[in-house]
């Protein structure tokens, strides 16, 4: 799991985007590494597409707890995988 406000992992400084530069890879024994998927510089900064769940009833209010700023090209408004409709 990645959850960055738990246990103050390394996880917290990995932002959401709707256009990341990085993907999670669960490497088939319950670890999960972060590998760029694009080109980065040094000072980029690093983002996962999030695409959280939750077992909650998607309601407004829940999902703009969740709405995505990133003003990406590409931005669903978002960090929820699958965006209310
Ligand atoms: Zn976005």
């Amino acid at each position: 799991m990645i959850d960055g406000s738990v246990g103050g992992n390394s996880a917290r400084w990995l932002n959401h985007s709707c256009q990341p530069n990085c993907e999670a890879i669960e490497d088939g024994r319950g670890r999960v590494f972060i590998e760029t998927i694009k080109d980065v510089l040094p000072g980029d900064e690093l983002s996962i597409a999030y695409g959280l769940t939750t077992d909650e009833a998607m309601t407004p209010e829940l999902v703009a707890g969740y709405a995505c700023h990133c003003a990406t090209k590409r931005c669903t408004g978002s960090m929820l995988a699958l965006a209310y409709a």
